[in-house]
């Protein structure tokens, strides 16, 4: 006997997209309050603001990213990326949802329930979407997730404006890894992340900064993982960086979160409407996901590359080139 049509845990980027696509008795669970405690730079393409209807939550938006490879090149970009304010975000979302909302800490799955410190609650349909710590996939596979597979970022938001996006590749700021500006009006948030995962990254941060004459403020950051993991375990539906679904190189997550959010959502609410069976509807995620699978190991190895501080040839080529970047950009929106 289900006590919810779906139960999804996690109420982020991938837990809010999955919940506002899905009509039902729908029950949404968090450890903190929705909108609190932000992790990410949050930099997306303003399309997918507007599609997730949260054009209100944009602090700035950009034609050009300026790469520093570590050569200085500007990049015009196929579409614009704005900046935006987490917290808008998220509560726009959460303002319009209605499902129900629950914040306790998940604890992990068994069979058809998801067990928290709140109680136990049943579904037919459970989506993981609690962030790189994927906790109930993690419940039923305990290798699910792999520590040599995850990126480590931290940014500070500091008062420096600016009116273009940029991005760092260059071992004298932080060796194997990436940097970034992403300016939110008139501050920044300035950060840099290890692909080796190193978390002993603030004082190249503090240095970084300082070459600016500034100093951090209100550091936050955290795990990005990269690399696709199983997109389906046991019953459960993993989306965002709870199945890897971040881009490697540029660790982009937001927007292939809102991507599978939406397909999970749909598959899910075949389900409910008694369309499809679970076994039906996990199997067709999974092959969504699989889809994918060829573009994010090209995107991995190029990572690859750069852990060796070596920028591959095809980003040269594409920051040099006008028609060559706007090719290359078009390719990695494809993924
Ligand atoms: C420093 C940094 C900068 C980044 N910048 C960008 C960027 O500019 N653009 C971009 O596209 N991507 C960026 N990313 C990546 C992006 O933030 C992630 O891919 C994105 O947040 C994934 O969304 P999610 O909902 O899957 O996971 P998360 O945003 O991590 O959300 C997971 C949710 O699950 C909840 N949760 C966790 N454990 C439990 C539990 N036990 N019980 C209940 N709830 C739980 C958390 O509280 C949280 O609300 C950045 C990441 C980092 C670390």
């Amino acid at each position: 006997m289900s006590d919810y049509d779906a139960i999804i845990a996690g109420a982020s980027f991938a837990g809010l997209t999955v919940a506002d696509n899905i009509d039902g008795d729908i029950l949404l669970v968090d450890r903190k309050e929705i909108g609190t405690k932000q992790t990410s730079a949050c930099a997306t393409f303003t399309s997918v603001l507007e599609e997730v209807g949260c054009k209100n939550s944009i602090l700035q938006e950009f034609d050009t990213l300026v790469l520093h490879i570590p050569e200085e090149r500007n990049v015009e970009l196929v579409e614009p990326i704005s900046t935006f304010d987490y917290e808008k975000y998220c509560k726009t979302i959460a303002g319009r949802l209605k499902a129900k909302i629950l914040i306790s800490p998940v604890n992990g799955v068994s069979g058809q329930t998801v067990l928290t410190e709140s109680g136990n609650f049943n579904s037919e349909c459970i989506i993981d979407c609690t962030g790189w710590r994927a906790v109930l996939g993690s419940s039923l596979g305990k290798g699910y997730v792999s520590r040599d597979k995850l990126v480590f970022g931290i940014e500070s938001e500091v008062n420096y404006a600016d009116d273009k996006l940029h991005f760092f590749i260059d071992p004298e700021i932080i060796p194997c890894g990436a940097a970034w500006i992403f300016p939110v009006g008139s501050k920044s948030r300035i950060g840099l992340a290890s692909y080796a995962g190193k978390t002993e990254i603030l004082q190249q941060l503090t240095q970084f900064l300082k070459g600016m004459s500034l100093d951090p403020e209100d550091v936050h950051g955290g795990y990005i993982p990269l690399g696709l993991r199983e997109p389906v375990m046991g019953n459960v539906f993993m989306v965002g960086d709870s199945a890897g679904h971040a881009t490697p190189t540029v660790g982009e997550g937001i927007r292939p979160t809102v991507y599978f959010s939406k397909e999970c959502a749909r598959i899910v609410q075949n389900i409910i409407d008694g369309d499809k069976t679970l076994k039906y509807g996990l199997g067709e995620y999974r092959k969504i996901v699989d889809r994918k699978k060829r573009g994010y190991s090209m995107l991995m190895n190029m990572q690859g590359r750069l852990m060796n501080d070596h920028v591959p040839e095809t980003i040269k080529k594409a920051a040099c080139s006008r028609i060559f970047s706007k090719l290359f950009q078009r390719m990695y929106i494809g993924i």
